[in-house]
């Protein structure tokens, strides 16, 4: 249910609405717009009858809000989402571009990776220091001393720092070092994570699940808004399909839709899409062409040697080159 306020509501008829939903057991969500004021029922576990809130002074009308996500809305909120993080800015029209290695692997790796892609127009930088792999025989990242070098790669770029937390056990290392707390694609559906990352205090780039249907994504996004965090951007990195072309589909489609039905910020990521170094520039430009607010891409100067996901990390003329041919 969303209360909808006439343009000129003062703010005591406002609270006099709020303290009716709070009479009856639910969360009131005052969400200040342009033109007015709506107030978003909130914990209610079923329908609420419109005629609690018609007729009282200063509302124009109550409607009910026909998706289960309700926080995440564009039902709720008309106005896109912009998170600025240091000088970054994603949503609001311009294309963000987080791009580094996969995984940290040492400090010469990341700072070499990371002045090459702030040279070409990076704006945030990643790198995995707690990595989830398929197989436990596998590099499983640098932990806490990766964290420690992303943290001297933001001191001597200053780019904000994107990295993943795996559980909810390390989010609160990832929060106090990273500015955007990753959770991946098998994470999207790890609710004590998402409700962790709910109560951060920094913005969360959330992943699809990579078979996750666009309402999934979007009720992992509403847990952790619900928790108080409003910093949340989406991530599209492709979904597992019978194509074996390509380690995974690109939802391209995915985008102009989340877009309509979501205020968040959406990205691509086309490097775990594509799976493959020479097709993640045509993909990028896909991304950027059907609306998506930013990129995340792989980036290795030394792919071959890559701990993880070397061929798909782009060489750092690769990524010169395709930033500029997204530019023009
Ligand atoms: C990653 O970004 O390195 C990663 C593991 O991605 P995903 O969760 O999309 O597989
Ligand atoms: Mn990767």
């Amino acid at each position: 249910m969303l209360v909808v306020m006439q343009s000129d509501a003062t703010p005591e008829q406002i609270e006099r609405v709020s303290q009716v939903i709070r009479d009856l057991g639910f969360t009131p969500e005052p969400i200040p717009g342009k033109t007015r004021t709506a107030i978003c029922v909130l914990n209610n576990p079923g329908a609420v009858d419109p005629n609690h809130f018609v007729g009282l002074p200063g509302v124009k009308e109550a409607i009910r809000v026909s998706k289960p996500y309700k926080l995440v809305s564009r039902e709720t909120h008309r106005d896109g989402t912009v998170i600025r993080v240091g000088q970054a800015v994603i949503g609001g029209g311009e294309l963000a571009v987080i791009a580094g290695p996969c995984a940290v692997e040492s400090e010469q790796q990341a700072l070499t990776i990371a002045r090459k892609v702030k040279a070409s127009g990076a704006s945030l930088f990643r790198g995995g220091a707690f990595k989830p792999r398929t197989s436990p025989y596998s590099f499983q990242g640098l932990g806490e001393k990766g964290l420690d070098i992303l943290v001297r790669v933001r001191e001597e770029t200053g780019l904000p720092i994107v990295t993943e937390a795996i559980d909810h056990e390390v989010c609160d290392l990832v929060e106090e070092k990273a500015d955007v707390i990753q959770i991946g694609a098998r994470n999207m559906q790890n609710y004590t994570l998402l409700r962790r990352a709910g109560r951060a205090a920094k913005p969360v780039l959330l992943k699809r699940g990579m078979s996750a249907t666009i309402e999934e994504w979007l009720m992992a996004a509403e847990y952790i808004l619900n928790e108080g965090n409003r910093q949340v951007i989406l991530c599209e990195r492709g979904v597992r399909t019978f194509a074996v072309h390509m380690r995974n589909t690109l939802d391209l489609g995915s985008i102009p839709v989340v877009k309509k039905l979501s205020h968040l910020p959406v990205l691509v990521d086309p490097s775990h899409a594509a799976g493959i170094r020479e097709f993640v520039a045509p993909l990028a430009k896909g991304a950027a062409s059907v609306g998506a607010d930013g990129l995340m891409i792989e980036v290795h100067h030394e792919p071959e040697k890559a701990l993880s996901d070397g061929p798909q990390s782009l060489l750092p003329e690769e990524f010169d080159r395709l930033m500029k041919e997204i530019k023009r």
